[in-house]
Parts: structure tokens; sequence; C-alpha cells
């Protein structure tokens, strides 16, 4: 027996006594217990190690062994676990606000933190209505958003999102009042055939536009989006030029501009922020970030403030009126400050640019090349940096998959794991109603190698084979 099945079955943990994690899964599928990490491969109870291709959530961005940020945390332990920042700041948080406003691109005045994305986005729209309340314009009140978006699954992110399959059971609790939406940016499957990427960007401008007008624009808080589509439409970068058209919108009528990169940002696109792999200088007002902050190590998220918003603040009240227990956890920030240690000594964001293209180029070939039996049904392979999106069509009658109701990417993400590889399996994105297609996410550690990827590869396309 390995060490790894050997603590499991010292901890009498195993898949089939779950108390916690059970609830979260559709029966009768029960997820094996994890007993140990290293580098981007998890352990299982039974011993195996499987190579974890999606981070988890997209969050281990530097996998699970990493000494420097281990000891981080260790060394903030024994100085200092807890202060309560309505009290005191502490010395990791102050460090990390600093690399998170350093950028060339000089952004950000201010950042808070708080525990994960969800957090990070309700207080991204916190932080939004409060500033126009500072600033003598309290009637604005709602938020455009756009549909097939994802936002966290608290009450307000999910309302602010639009994803129709998570918001069922709350619909009635959720605010249809406030909270709006637009179509997404997604070329790819709502692009017009008559129309050039240009003229889809200037429909997406125009119908932005009018929905300002509709809702009375001195109304309107920002329009919200996440930079790259993620959870929901898998991988979806913006056409050329969106965020420029959209940023005009929000301009034109005194709103502001709110990036969701909770998934997308610290590196995940190559870059530090998402919205700088555009190269357009298209900077929003408020943004929230999170999963490849900590990389795992610790839960956090961060909501970074323009200076616009902190000016706006500080000319009135002075303060934001969000306090909360955790925020600027000293061992989540010491977590954190390492993690970017350990990207910039690496030169990671490259290796991530560099891999990432890698993995591009490599399932092209192997999913759309003449003789690739998925390659009737890849619908398309596209992302950026080390985040990418599969997405299969069964569509058409000519190339009939019998899928026994299955499925298809749910089905590929199954037997991924019996052939020990992580990736993450999503039904939606095809439709406006979030219930039609089948794609993959695939958003690896930042230090991947190639052999990695090229071991990704083999089991992820043997998997999807097996299934076809
Ligand atoms: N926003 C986006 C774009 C996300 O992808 C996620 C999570 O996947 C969230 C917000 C919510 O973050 P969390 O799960 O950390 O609360």
């Amino acid at each position: 027996m390995t060490s790894a099945a050997t603590s499991a079955a010292a901890s009498g943990i195993t898949r089939k006594s779950l108390q916690t994690t059970a609830l979260l899964h559709r029966t009768p599928w029960v997820p094996p217990v994890a007993t140990g990490g290293e580098g981007i491969y998890i352990t299982l109870e039974d011993g195996r190690k499987v190579l974890d291709a999606v981070g988890g959530a997209a969050v281990a961005c530097i996998g699970a062994s990493s000494a420097h940020v281990k000891q981080a945390i260790k060394e903030q332990l024994d100085r200092l676990p807890y202060v309560y920042s309505m009290q005191l700041s502490n010395e990791p948080a102050e460090k990390l606000a600093k690399i998170l406003t350093a950028g060339e691109n000089n952004a950000f005045e201010l950042v808070a933190f708080v525990s994960g994305g969800s957090e990070a986005m309700e207080g991204a729209i916190k932080l939004a209505k409060q500033y126009y309340e500072e600033i003598g314009q309290p009637q604005r009140k709602h938020f455009i958003s756009r549909q097939l978006s994802y936002h966290g699954n608290t009450v307000s992110t999910l309302a602010l999102a639009y994803h129709p399959a998570r918001r069922a059971p709350y619909e009635a609790i959720l605010d249809h009042d406030n909270f709006h939406h637009v179509s997404p940016a997604f070329a790819k499957r709502f692009q017009r055939s008559d129309e050039t990427e240009e003229q889809y960007v200037l429909r997406l401008q125009k119908e932005l536009d009018d929905k300002f007008l509709a809702l009375g624009p001195d109304t309107v808080i920002g329009f919200c989006a996440e930079t790259v589509g993620g959870a929901t439409t898998g991988a979806c970068p913006a056409p050329k030029g969106y965020f420029k058209a959209m940023k005009e919108v929000c301009d034109k009528h005194g709103a502001l501009l709110i990036l969701d990169e909770v998934m997308t940002g610290i590196g995940r696109m190559g870059t530090l922020h998402a919205w700088e792999s555009y190269g357009d200088g298209i900077a929003p007002d408020i943004q929230a970030v999170a999963k490849g902050l900590s990389a795992g190590y610790a839960p956090i998220g961060a909501v970074l403030m323009s200076k616009k918003i902190v000016d706006g603040i500080r000319g009135k009240s002075g303060f934001w009126k969000h306090g909360h227990t955790y925020q600027s956890h000293p061992l989540a920030c010491a977590a954190a400050v390492a993690v970017q240690e350990v990207i910039e000594s690496e030169n990671l964001l490259e290796n991530c640019r560099d891999q990432g293209a890698y993995l591009a180029k490599l399932l092209n070939e192997r999913l759309r090349g003449p003789n690739a039996l998925a390659a009737p049904y890849t619908f398309d392979i596209r992302g950026g940096g080390l985040l990418c999106g599969i997405e299969f069509d069964f569509d058409s009658p000519a190339r009939k998959v019998d899928l026994k109701g299955k499925a298809f990417a749910m089905e590929v993400q199954a037997r991924a794991l019996e052939n020990n590889l992580i990736i993450m399996g999503m039904v939606g994105g095809a439709n406006l109603e979030g219930n039609k297609g089948d794609h993959l996410l695939l958003s690896p550690a930042y230090n991947i190698t190639k052999e990695e990827v090229e071991k990704l590869v083999d089991i992820l396309v043997g998997s999807i084979e097996q299934v076809l």
C-alpha cells in the first residue's frame, strides 16, 4: 500500500464515508478522497496519482508542493496568525497590495482582501454602489452584466450573473429590479454569418447603449463582465475591440466598468491582469480577483480599486463600509505574497504563454487533424495563456453519436478521472438558456512542463475517443 493509501485507511475517511462533499454532487457519484499532492499531481485514497489539468477550479496555479509558499505560511503562523483589519493592518496584506497595484499599467490604487471570488464580486457590487452614494448620485442603482456569465454563488452575485441552471432554485429571491443582462461576447456561437467581427462588436455596443437608455442612463452604476468567459462559455475571449466599445458606452453615461477576473486574472492568460492580454489598454474602474492569487494554498480574493473610486470615497465619508472578520487574513496574504514571488522568480507568466500555445497546438492536431476521431465533433478550441476550452457539437444528424442521453462532457470528465486525469466537463454555452452544449475546461498550473502537457493531451484524447 502507498503511504497516501495508508493515510486514508488510517483516518478511516474513504469515498464511502463522506459527510461533507457528498451533498455537492449528483448521486450516485461520490468523489474520491484526495490524500496528498506533489507538483501538478494529486494522490487519491487508493494511492493513484492523477494529473490535475484544471488546477482544482483554475486555482492551483503553481502545483501543490512549493516549499517557498509553505515556509512563508509557517513563518507567518509563528509570527502572527490573525489580526482584525478594522483594528490593525498587517505586513503580508500591505506587501500583497503593493504587488497588485504595481503593474506597469498602474491601474489600481488600493486593494481590499476578502476570502474568495464570490466575496470579491459581492464587494465589487457594494463598492460601486457606495461610490455613487458618496459622489452625490444616489439614484444610480442598476447593474448591467451578460447572459451566460458567472460571478459567484451568493444571492447578489447569482443575480448579477446569468447562469440559468445555477439560479433556478433561487429565482424567487433574486433581485430582478436592479440587475439586468445583455448578450454575451461569444463570436463563435452568436456572431451572425452576415456580419464581420467589427460589426458584431458594434451590435453588442449598441445593445449595451440601448439598455442604458431603457433603464435611464443616470440610474446605471456600471457594466460588469468576465474579462474572458470562464465557467459558462468555457474560456471564451472577447472579440477584438469589445472592451473598448463597452467602455465607451460606460464613459458616455458616467458609469463604471467592472471586470471579474476571479478565474482569469493573476497570470492565467499569461499577463498579470487578463485585460492586459488584449493589449488595448482598457482597464476597469473596479476588478475582482481570487483563485490564482494564493494558488489554493489559502482562501483569498481581492477587490482592486482605481484612483477614481478611491478619490470618490475619500472625498466624502472616507471609508468603505464593508468590514469582514477575515478580511486581509495574514496567513492567506502571506501565502499569496509567496505565490506571486514564485510566479515572478520562476518566470511563470512566460511559461504560461509558451505551454498554453503548445497545449493549443497539440489539441488542434489531435482533435482536429486529418485522422482525428473527434474531428467531426470538435466545434471549437479556444482560450489563451493556460486557460483552454474545448467545445463539442453533436447537432448534425450526419454526425450522429449515441450518447444514450448522457452529457458528453461529463462522460469524458468521468473517463479521464479513471485514466488518472482531472479535467472539468461542463454543459451549457451553446444557447442562452445555458442548458445545451458540451465543453471541457483545462487550466493547469503555470509551471506545467512540456512533457506534462504531452501526457495531459494523450490521456485527454484517449478519454474523448473512449466516449465517442
Ligand atoms: N467569478 C468568476 C468569473 C468565477 O469563475 C468564479 C468561480 O468559479 C467566481 C466568481 C466565484 O468565486 P468563488 O468560487 O471563489 O466564490
